[in-house]
């Protein structure tokens, strides 16, 4: 959902040279000081400046251009990744798209430019915390509320997906900036990282207006209304019968056969 900041233009830091006359890449320490220079901002800079969007990278690819501090064990890379997704970037790997292979990642969409300091410190001062994070989830029942797909849930027609939930924002943050209004929660709504995707046309879109047109006729006065509603919001709000759903679907495997049990004798159904 972020888009970028211009603040930088005016001082020159645009490029993928730092002043000092280093890719911002390979600086390890902050310049002018003797902290080093976080491994999130040199793998943002790296793949800001070297990969374009939709390219896929390895964790090899990394190692070769980061050296092999920056990535070390899966889990550390799968901690920095997580942090330039905080702040805009998406990087599904296979656990979120089963067409990419246990090594690979794809940059879906390029965020916030995590080696500039004023652009890293307006994101972190806007980053949502873990606890805002698990009550907007909590309070939209887990799903996202573009397209109703709960966390770990496969998408339609494609069973070896997997969807991951992220929050995104109703109005803009950079709208918010400029308003100088602070984020609260209800500006928040939980999203697939699918739906929060600011970038949408790298998947050729299989539906024509025809085609969804021709549906739409056919749908009940009540369904059409209820798309309606949806389509106005941009959201997808849930039903009684999906609620149902939602709590029955965690029940325990026994639970659930107790329930499928008592669904036939009740709705007539033998099937
Ligand atoms: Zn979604």
């Amino acid at each position: 959902m972020s888009t970028i900041i211009k603040s930088m233009d005016a001082s020159g830091n645009d490029g993928p040279i730092a002043p000092d006359g280093t890719p911002w890449w390979e600086i390890t320490v902050q310049p002018g000081t003797h902290k080093p220079f976080g491994q999130e901002r040199r793998l943002a800079a790296w793949l800001w400046f070297n990969k374009e969007i939709g390219d896929i990278f390895t964790m090899n690819e990394l190692r070769g251009a980061l050296g092999p501090d920056i990535v070390g064990k899966s889990e550390h890379l799968n901690r920095r990744l997580r942090t330039l997704r905080s702040v805009g970037w998406v990087i599904p790997s296979y656990k979120d798209d089963g067409s990419l292979g246990t090594d690979e990642y794809r940059l879906q969409a390029k965020g916030a430019r995590y080696w500039l300091d004023e652009d890293r410190q307006a994101h972190k001062r806007f980053a949502p915390s873990a606890r805002m994070r698990r009550d907007v989830i909590y309070r939209d029942g887990g799903r996202c509320v573009v397209c109703g797909t709960a966390a770990g849930e496969s998408y339609p027609g494609e069973p070896d997906s997997k969807a991951r939930l992220t929050i995104g924002h109703r109005v803009p943050q950079e709208r918010l900036r400029t308003r100088g209004t602070a984020d609260d929660i209800e500006n928040w709504r939980t999203e697939c990282a699918r739906c929060n995707e600011p970038v949408r046309d790298e998947v050729p879109d299989p539906w024509q207006y025809d085609e969804v047109l021709a549906q739409v006729r056919r749908l009940s006065r009540g369904n059409k209304q209820t798309l309606l509603s949806w389509l106005k919001r941009a959201e997808r709000t849930r039903s009684q019968l999906d609620r149902v759903y939602d709590q029955a679907r965690v029940l325990t495997h026994k639970e659930q056969e107790d329930l499928i049990a008592y669904l036939r004798t009740s709705s007539g159904n033998s099937s």
